[in-house]
């Protein structure tokens, strides 16, 4: 029989909740826990909380695989306590070994560094990763898609949340290369003509600029919201403005790292340190700047904590890029937590009502029937590495599920599988375009 490993890799899954890394590479690893990521703490979005409810079954049977992968010995669904009806849904089925770790209602309970302190109280280093104090995550779609791999059924669809100004919010499923635009058309499409849409969550999600644009494996979300709402302006905010705020405005309150989550669970990252030096030609200790490579983007200090509107995410985003040119790696220790840690995470509530997108806090049923649309535009990179090679050609016949882009030798990537049965319409170094039925156009 195949390894777990291979079967996922032949399934090309991948990390469904962030950047989309091959998950048969995790599989490969030595683990002490495993933990399924369900804290969905991006406000607005509905998906995986649903999903548990759902397929509780198959969610288990994930989770045990890739705990047999990797030797795990405790597997650990992380959930927030308000999820009563997922949690009683999963009970029952928890194998011995399995637990539900419950999480607060906070943002960002969901970002893998605090999953992991929440629930086991082990903390991953800064710059680390969790397999460096023994544990695996992976969100909730991607152990389900583990377990549709031990049944060698490729990724070929994914679920997501459409919501905001929308006639009706839901959780769609849809198969891969779908475009957003019939995705919004798919919640009874846009509220008025002035909307502005974001791919993922309100908080890390990221401005779309073309409706064309294809769902991938990793579509966290798809939120419309107005043109002039403040989270839209701040995402659309030109880097020179941030840095041109961040040097005239910021007044060294500290708001900004005594709510920083990375810096509570011990981590050197001092975002206020950051815009000071940022400030001040980078003088002092050059560390300090390094220290923004540790920094997971999760915008509390934006959004939430800084009381003049200076974004020190944007400020660590421009000094990740400039340092991994650079080929700069950050080198530091843990230092003990915070001991006002817990008590300074920032409630959920707290942070809907800052954020201003309470109007558009809706319910988002999810679908009971995957979308069937007439054309799909698969892109070849939708995860950590090398984008897949195509194995098919114009005009070429596929079924759903057939394999259409390869790993290239020896890279670390993901394997694309067709999301509809038809026929191959074109072939690019990024996409591959199918259409429905037989024939060209
Ligand atoms: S919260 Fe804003 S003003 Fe205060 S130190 Fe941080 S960036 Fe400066
Ligand atoms: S985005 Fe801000 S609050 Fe979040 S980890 Fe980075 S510096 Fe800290």
């Amino acid at each position: 029989m195949k390894k777990i490993a291979e079967l996922v890799r032949a399934a090309g899954v991948v990390g469904a909740g962030g950047a989309g890394f091959p998950t048969h590479v995790k599989l490969e690893a030595r683990a002490d826990i495993y933990i399924v990521n369900g804290a969905e703490c991006e406000p607005m979005l509905k998906t995986d909380q649903q999903l548990v409810r759902k397929y509780p079954h198959q969610l288990v049977k994930g989770l045990a695989a890739a705990m047999e992968a990797t030797g795990a010995r405790e597997g650990i669904i992380a959930l927030k306590a308000k999820y009563r009806e997922s949690i009683t849904a999963l009970e029952s089925f928890l194998q011995r070994n399995m637990k539900i770790g419950i999480l607060p209602d906070i943002y960002p309970a969901g970002d893998e560094a605090l999953t992991i302190w929440l629930t086991t109280g082990r903390r991953v280093p800064p710059g680390g990763i969790p397999l460096n104090i023994g544990v695996v995550v992976n969100n909730v779609q991607t152990m389900l898609n583990i377990a549709a791999a031990i049944e060698e059924k490729p990724v070929t669809v994914r679920t997501l949340t459409v919501t905001g100004a929308v006639k009706n919010p839901k959780t769609v499923t849809v198969p891969v290369g779908t475009s957003l635009a019939e995705v919004l058309a798919l919640a009874g499409g846009a509220l008025s003509s002035d909307l502005v849409f974001i791919q993922g969550g309100p908080m890390m999600g990221k401005l779309v600029n073309d409706l064309s644009e294809p769902v991938s494996k990793t579509t966290g979300g798809f939120i419309a919201l107005p043109k002039d709402h403040p989270l839209i302006k701040a995402k659309g905010k030109s880097l020179e403005s941030v840095l041109r705020i961040a040097k005239t405005v910021c007044e060294q309150c500290c708001f900004c790292t005594d709510l920083c989550p990375r810096h509570l669970i011990g981590h050197e990252l001092s975002p206020h340190l950051i815009i000071r030096a940022v400030s001040y030609n980078r003088l002092g200790d050059p560390k300090v700047l390094t220290s923004a490579l540790t920094c997971s983007e999760c915008g509390v200090c934006e959004a939430y904590a800084c009381p003049v509107g200076i974004s020190p995410m944007r400020v660590n985003i421009a000094l990740k890029a400039e340092l991994r040119a650079k080929g700069v790696k950050y080198e530091g220790v843990i230092s003990e937590e915070n001991i006002m840690a817990k008590h300074r995470l920032l409630p959920s509530s707290r942070l809907v009502a800052k954020l201003g997108i309470k109007p558009w806090y809706a319910e988002a049923p999810l679908e009971d029937d995957t979308y069937d649309p007439e054309e799909v535009n698969i892109p070849l990179k939708q995860h950590t590495g090398a984008a897949a090679v195509p194995v098919v050609f114009t005009g070429d016949k596929v079924s759903q599920g057939q394999l259409i882009g390869e790993i290239p030798e020896g890279a670390l990537g993901a394997r694309v599988h067709a999301s509809i049965n038809g026929i191959v319409q074109k072939v690019s170094l990024h996409s591959i375009q199918i259409r429905k039925g037989g024939g060209h156009e």
